[in-house]
């Protein structure tokens, strides 16, 4: 027998790791009382649990567990379609938007080839490209930690085959306008694919943030990345789509993991698509607690960067890891980027309470 292990790809060499959101788990000293679950707002998570009618239907759809789902998601993608306003050609699912995001880097890139996206931004961007053997050209932010699209633009090269642009972004919260976003896409060639990837577009209320579905109509080369796991409270049931002319719909149905939807998820995605008006109504008191956040941390006297998704960012620098610590020492959990800064998901009222105690008095010791 020889010594030597699977070959593995390259590409595989120092893949940087997923980092989810810490779960709420407080060790207590021995003896003294249980200490209280904190609250999780490290993953951008919807504090809400599902609908009661979207938990009964999942409840139906478990009854059949022993037969796998509909490989096509019909009845989704087809109300997605209704929903939208674009044929169901049109429309393909995935295992949240982050299994999508991953096919399209699979039907579009390959070692030699380039995927430009800004940076800091959606942790897997990294990690989908280089599993793809393809090279990431990551775009700094802005010093307000918004989107450079110019300097984006100016990236692109012959080798480029797909640019991200996250809006509203993760983990900053900025956003791009309608003008500037029609300004890059004139700059990009057509043969060049844009991922406009808006998981948290639900939340936005700012009316110059272009609807992507609108700009992907005239675009054959711009797709548009949605999700059920952020204002539709399913993130546990793992299923996202992206709305996309031909060829690249097609190329995202051939790339698709066989039968990857479950039943439950596509029963339920279709289940809170006919409860929208009430999800919606619960994002609605969500950016309302946003803005009360914000309003109270920069009372608090923090730069807060203008917030259009369920979660505010805190340029941190050195400090990031300490304020982290203080938040979990006083019950709530953040998303500390070590260095760099924390991003705190918008909560339920009391999370949100505990939180901004927490960086009241974090700021007082500064
Ligand atoms: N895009 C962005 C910008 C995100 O922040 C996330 C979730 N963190 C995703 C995509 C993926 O979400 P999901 O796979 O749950 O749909």
């Amino acid at each position: 027998m020889s010594e030597t292990s699977p070959k593995l790809r390259a590409a595989l060499d120092g893949i940087p790791t997923y980092r989810p959101g810490r779960a709420a788990s407080l060790a207590s000293a021995p003896g003294a009382a249980p200490a209280p679950t904190p609250y999780k707002l490290s993953s951008n998570e919807n504090p809400y649990p599902p609908l009661p009618g979207v938990m009964e239907q999942a409840i139906a759809t478990a009854g059949s567990l022993n037969r796998y789902p509909d490989m096509a998601c019909t009845a989704l993608v087809e109300e997605l379609a209704d929903r939208f306003g674009v044929p169901p050609a049109h429309v393909a699912t995935g295992t949240g938007s982050v299994g999508v995001a991953q096919q399209l880097i699979q039907a579009t890139s390959g070692p030699g080839d380039e995927v430009i996206y800004p940076w800091r931004s959606f942790e897997a961007y990294p990690i989908i490209t280089q599993i793809s053997g393809a090279a990431s050209a990551r775009v700094p932010l802005t010093p307000g930690d918004a989107l450079d699209l110019d300097a984006m633009a100016a990236a692109i090269n012959e080798h480029t085959r797909l640019i991200f642009v996250c809006n509203p972004n993760n983990p900053t919260g900025t956003i791009v306008h309608r003008a500037a976003l029609e300004r890059f896409l004139d700059r990009v060639p057509s043969d060049v694919l844009v991922v406009l990837d808006e998981a948290y577009c639900e939340f936005v209320r700012d009316p110059e943030v272009p609807d992507g579905v609108e700009i992907y109509r005239d675009r054959p080369n711009v797709c548009v990345l949605r999700t059920f796991s952020k204002a539709y409270g399913l993130a546990g049931l793992r299923v996202g789509f992206a709305v996309a002319h031909e060829p690249v719909a097609a190329a995202l149905r051939k790339t698709a993991v066989p039968f990857g939807v479950s039943q439950l998820a596509q029963d339920a995605a279709v289940a809170s698509l006919r409860a929208e008006d009430e999800l919606l109504g619960r994002v609605g008191c969500l950016v309302t607690e946003r803005a009360r956040v914000l309003a109270a941390l920069r009372d608090q006297g923090w730069t807060v960067p203008e917030t259009q998704a369920n979660f505010v960012w805190l340029r941190l620098g050195e400090h990031t890891d300490d304020f982290a610590a203080a938040c979990e020492a006083a019950g709530a959990i953040v998303r500390p980027f070590s260095g760099e800064g924390a991003r705190v998901t918008i909560g339920e009222t009391a999370a949100n309470d505990v939180f901004l105690q927490a960086a009241a008095e974090f700021r007082k010791a500064l």
